[in-house]
């Protein structure tokens, strides 16, 4: 079974054991914090951490071949906490913020789909 497979197939079963410390972390580095809600970077609205997802800006798989990522061990496979473990590595590092951010779950799908979100049109 691929990782990812795999972890569906976790999710399903006890549901996701994501961690919210860490992912806290991030996010208040990478937006604005209000009440124990983060900012969506693309509807500037305050959500939960669980409505809230990491977002490479320019894709996943097209930032491998960056020079300055490949310098701190970019690595397109990692996920979840793996990468919120690297993003909070490097945090003190510009180039972080030049290609992570904090988007809600609705915005990051309609990226995805639409390839820009409408709230951005
Ligand atoms: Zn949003
Ligand atoms: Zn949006």
């Amino acid at each position: 079974m691929k990782p990812q497979d795999k972890a569906i197939a976790r999710i399903k079963k006890y549901g996701s054991s994501e961690d919210f410390t860490i992912k806290k972390e991030v996010m208040k580095k990478l937006t604005k914090i209000s009440k124990d809600q983060f900012m969506c970077k693309c509807c500037k609205k305050y959500f939960l951490p669980h409505f809230l997802s990491i977002d490479h800006i320019k894709g996943r798989e097209e930032i491998t071949k960056n020079e300055e990522l490949k310098k701190i061990n970019y690595l397109e496979s990692r996920s979840g906490k793996q990468l919120l473990s690297w993003i909070k590595k490097h945090l003190e590092n510009k180039i972080t913020y030049k290609h992570f951010q904090v988007l809600c779950h609705n915005c990051n799908v309609a990226k995805f789909l639409y390839k820009t979100c409408p709230h951005q049109r």
